[in-house]
């Protein structure tokens, strides 16, 4: 699924989206209009080609902050795509050695179980303690299982298809801003 046309078409498209927003918006602080200032994003997988992460700088003298959009295709300040940090921690039941070869060949990168157990660490401390998992555990009926956090959302979200798997990272996107 990873390599699936229609999982980046989506995941562009919505990220394009969440830039127009955050552009017509203006600054946050001051309200005045703002200039492109994209960050670079080197990632470290994938067959995408993805270096450029939306975001904005305000146009106004002595204010100049930035803002920048959530993104669906970069998850917080993490060197792997979004779309490969959920898919890898939804594999909660372990992931067999042939397994994680494979998707290391498909990314085009090495993959260590200690970067998957860094993420599952991320999801259990950080995500499960943040301001927005604490909102939105309560839409969920019946909740979430959180100790199997990503692959109950996985289902929850029929990740499956590219479609799925969009949702979910879109549902996830607020994580991505600093
Ligand atoms: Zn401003």
């Amino acid at each position: 699924m990873l390599t699936h046309p229609r999982l980046a078409e989506l995941l562009e498209k919505v990220d394009w989206e969440f830039a127009q927003e955050a552009h017509l918006g203006g600054c946050l602080y001051c309200g005045a209009k703002l200039h492109r200032g994209d960050y670079e994003r080197k990632p470290r997988d994938g067959p995408w080609s993805w270096d450029k992460r939306y975001s904005f700088c305000c146009s106004q003298e002595g204010c100049r902050r930035r803002r920048t959009p959530p993104s669906v295709r970069f998850l917080g300040r993490k060197v792997y795509t979004g779309a490969v940090v959920v898919l890898l921690s939804a594999m909660t039941d372990g992931i067999s050695g042939k397994a994680l070869s494979r998707l290391s060949e498909v990314l085009g990168t090495t993959l260590y179980r200690r970067t998957l157990r860094r993420w599952q660490r991320w999801w259990q401390e950080v995500v499960l303690g943040s301001a927005f998992w604490k909102t939105a555990r309560g839409w969920f009926m019946p909740p979430v299982v959180e100790e199997r956090f990503v692959s109950a959302l996985w289902q929850r979200f029929g990740a499956d298809s590219p479609e799925g798997l969009v949702r979910l990272l879109r549902f996830l996107s607020p994580l991505s801003i600093p």
